[in-house]
């Protein structure tokens, strides 16, 4: 057995630099070395989509770089795979950072049961978040329910400065599985989208620390404009670094650093940051949030085989209605969508075509290379008006309207939606006659594929019956 006493086993956090809880590993290690361990668990790795699978792929292949080639991937179930190293190296602790989210705090506590059967330790040590989940508390010891006053605490806490690059000795390698091995996983196929699993991505971001830094460096050049823009999905007027903030290239604490709180277009940009505190820490005190409504209404919703189509027209961008579409295809093609884009696409679902919020929060988890179970969920609940800060059900983004407001001169549906590079078609679409299998497979531009004011009132009755159901509920 080879003398070795410290594990860091990387997560959410890969990178080297402003890093805790590696620091944490190498000081532990003393004048030994560390291993640095990634594992992939097939319970995340296979339900993911081809663009998260990519971009985690890349940053792990630049990760391995940075550590002189010593990083050690595993395959396979963490409770298992993880004190199976610990026992092959003779490791006495496990470093990592630590995880709030339902699934991690399970996977952790399993880990850390199996690691003191055997005598050895998790040590858990920072957080992927400014305020880890849990530690801002109300006056009273609760969990804050609303954004504002969550925020009015948390952007008066102070951010300490970043640390500066992790530097230890890495153990020499153990047997590791090869990057190209995981890459050849077959992927799951979404249940109710086979059509488009083939699709090519076009155009993904690169993965890893140095990708996540220039980003971050870009964003620099226009963060002062960032409270007028952020709204025009055509500009790429916002940060794109949620994929850096999900998979942990950069940590906010980084990020708050080089913006500073300067201008109006900056302190906007905190507050944004804000609510990925905010949704980590509801979900982490409402574990059940994560696929079910945090405040049900009770709203009737269709799931029959009509439905099932309906979505299929909404998840291939060809709903006739351009924002739309143009965001959908944007999803496909980039595994991103912009924020105002995300909000109408999901309003449509929830409230033009009365589908499951779940539906449609599943697709996006699976498309999206930021896929985050805190945001996607509790942004979808936003929207459909069962969430914490819930938009009044009432509320019903209106396609055409948003997009002459975001879009005037249709560039980012022109973008997108190469069909109508001759011109966007009116907003007084008829109701589309063409059967589900000509509009799918068709090479022209569908028809609205509902009237918008008609799915408004629909949605509005539902909703009043829900309302006359809770009420004869509660007196009987
Ligand atoms: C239906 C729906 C689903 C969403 N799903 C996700 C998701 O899976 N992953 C995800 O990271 N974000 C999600 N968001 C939030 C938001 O749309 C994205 O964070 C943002 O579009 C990412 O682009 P950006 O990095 O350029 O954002 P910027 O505008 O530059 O914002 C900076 C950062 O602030 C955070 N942020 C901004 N807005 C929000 C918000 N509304 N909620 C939580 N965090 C926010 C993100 O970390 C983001 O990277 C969702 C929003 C909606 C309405």
């Amino acid at each position: 057995m080879v003398a070795q006493s410290t594990i860091f086993w990387f997560r959410r956090d890969l990178r080297l630099h402003d890093h805790p809880a590696l620091q944490a590993a190498i000081d532990d290690a003393g004048e030994g070395s560390v291993l640095p361990l990634f594992v992939v668990d097939p319970a995340l790795f296979d339900h993911a989509g081809p663009a998260r699978r990519a971009f985690l792929l890349s940053c792990l292949e630049q990760l391995n770089r940075d550590l002189d080639g010593k990083l050690v991937l595993r395959f396979g179930q963490p409770v298992q795979e993880v004190p199976k190293l610990a026992e092959e190296i003779g490791a006495r602790s496990v470093f990592v950072t630590a995880d709030a989210t339902p699934n991690g705090v399970r996977r952790d506590e399993g880990v850390a049961t199996a690691l003191s059967q055997a005598g050895r330790q998790l040590v858990q040590v920072g957080s992927c978040y400014l305020n880890p989940p849990g530690s801002i508390r109300t006056g009273s010891g609760g969990r804050y329910k609303v954004f504002t006053p969550y925020w009015n605490v948390a952007s008066t806490l102070p951010v300490s400065p970043p640390l500066g690059r992790s530097r230890g000795t890495w153990s020499t390698a153990h047997s590791s599985v090869a990057l190209e091995e995981v890459a050849r996983r077959p992927l799951i196929v979404h249940p109710v989208v086979e059509l488009v699993e083939a699709q090519a991505l076009q155009l993904l971001p690169d993965g890893g620390e140095s990708a996540a830094h220039q980003r971050l460096q870009r964003f620099l050049s226009i963060v002062d404009t960032y409270d007028e823009q952020r709204d025009l999905p055509a500009d790429d007027a916002t940060s794109r670094l949620s994929v850096d903030l999900h998979f942990g290239t950069l940590h906010p604490r980084q990020i708050i650093h080089a913006i500073g709180q300067g201008t109006s277009g900056r302190r906007a940009f905190l507050r944004q940051l804000g609510w990925r505190d905010f949704y980590a820490d509801v979900l982490s005190a409402n574990p059940d949030s994560a696929w079910n409504d945090l405040h049900p209404l009770g709203i009737a919703q269709d799931d029959d085989e009509g439905a099932r189509q309906r979505f299929v027209r909404w998840a291939t961008g060809m709903t006739g209605f351009p924002l739309v579409d143009a965001g959908m295809r944007q999803l496909l093609s980039e595994g991103f969508l912009h924020n105002r884009v995300r909000m109408v696409a999901a309003s449509f679902l929830v409230k033009d075509l009365h589908l499951p919020w779940q539906w449609g929060a599943r697709w996006f988890f699976h498309c999206l290379v930021d896929g985050d179970l805190a945001s996607n969920s509790h942004g979808w609940q936003w929207v459909a008006g069962v969430g914490t800060d819930a938009s009044p059900y009432i509320r019903v983004f209106n396609p055409t309207l948003q997009a002459k407001r975001f879009d005037q001169d249709s560039t980012y549906v022109q973008r997108w939606v190469p069909e109508l590079q001759e011109g966007v078609p009116s907003s007084k679409g008829r109701r589309s006659t063409a059967s589900f299998d000509q509009v799918l497979f068709g090479s022209t531009y569908p028809e609205p594929m509902v009237d918008h004011a008609v799915e408004r009132e629909e949605a509005i009755r539902r909703l009043t019956r829900a309302s006359i159901s809770a009420k004869e509920g509660r007196s009987t």
